[in-house]
């Protein structure tokens, strides 16, 4: 695809809410992963970002979420921003109750009883990650992405590694909160279905010419 900013999504970005990305240019060594890549979303817009393994769009998403500053262009939009990852990162020897108020100080311990039972996992608090099934550990790290309220939601394969139950029980609730919280959403997955079943629009990262991949380009 390759939708350009206009001038007047950029008016909108800087009005707030919306994410603008403009790479021009992302190098490992002399290998460069990213070349032109421009895009916008909305809030309450899902961008599903489709493209083969190593092409780079875990690279993509970490620089989006500002965990990797090194690159050429820009990123401008929200600040409250959340990162889901395939591996749900949780804190082993927390409950799954401060596995939330951790990352969410403010967070009440009703408010965030509150967010487990949203997700299902109301009588699970007190429980440890490692005591959790896959499944109940990937809803409690959305449970703990969408506790911050997030502008910017980011996730990277959400869903794989799961069965067909659980992954359409994911797919249902990462919809619901999305559509709860309308924040802008980048969505990486390898899986089409679930870039129709989530997105407002689908980008495919075609990956960089084999000239510039072995480093001889500009
Ligand atoms: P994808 O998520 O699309 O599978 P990645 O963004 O993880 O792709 O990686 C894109 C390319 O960049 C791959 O060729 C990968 O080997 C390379 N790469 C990723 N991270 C690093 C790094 N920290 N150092 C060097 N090369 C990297
Ligand atoms: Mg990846």
């Amino acid at each position: 695809m390759g939708p350009v900013a206009t001038l007047g999504a950029a008016r909108a970005a800087l009005a707030g809410g919306m994410i603008e990305v403009g790479i021009t240019d992302k190098r490992f060594g002399a290998v460069q992963v990213l070349g032109q890549v421009t895009f916008t979303v909305a809030p309450g817009e899902v961008l599903a970002i489709l493209g083969p393994s190593g092409v780079g769009k875990s690279t993509l998403l970490r620089i989006v979420a500002g965990v990797d500053e090194d690159f050429t262009g820009h990123v401008s939009g929200p600040a409250r921003r959340a990162m889901v990852f395939q591996d749900p990162t949780l804190l082993p020897w927390r409950s799954a109750l401060d596995n939330l108020r951790i990352v969410h100080p403010g967070l009440g311990a009703d408010e965030a009883r509150a967010i487990l039972d949203k997700v299902g996992l109301g009588d699970r608090g007190a429980a440890f990650p490692g005591q959790l099934s896959l499944g109940q550990q990937r809803r409690l790290s959305l449970a703990r992405a969408f506790a911050g309220r997030p502008e910017l939601l980011i996730m990277d394969e959400p869903f794989v590694s799961l069965d067909a139950a659980t992954g359409e029980e994911m797919l249902a609730l990462t919809e619901r909160l999305i559509a709860e919280t309308r924040p802008a959403t980048l969505l990486v997955t390898h899986a089409r279905a679930e870039a129709e079943r989530l997105a407002s629009r689908i980008m495919h990262l075609a990956g960089q010419p084999a000239a510039l991949r072995d480093g001889a380009g500009p």
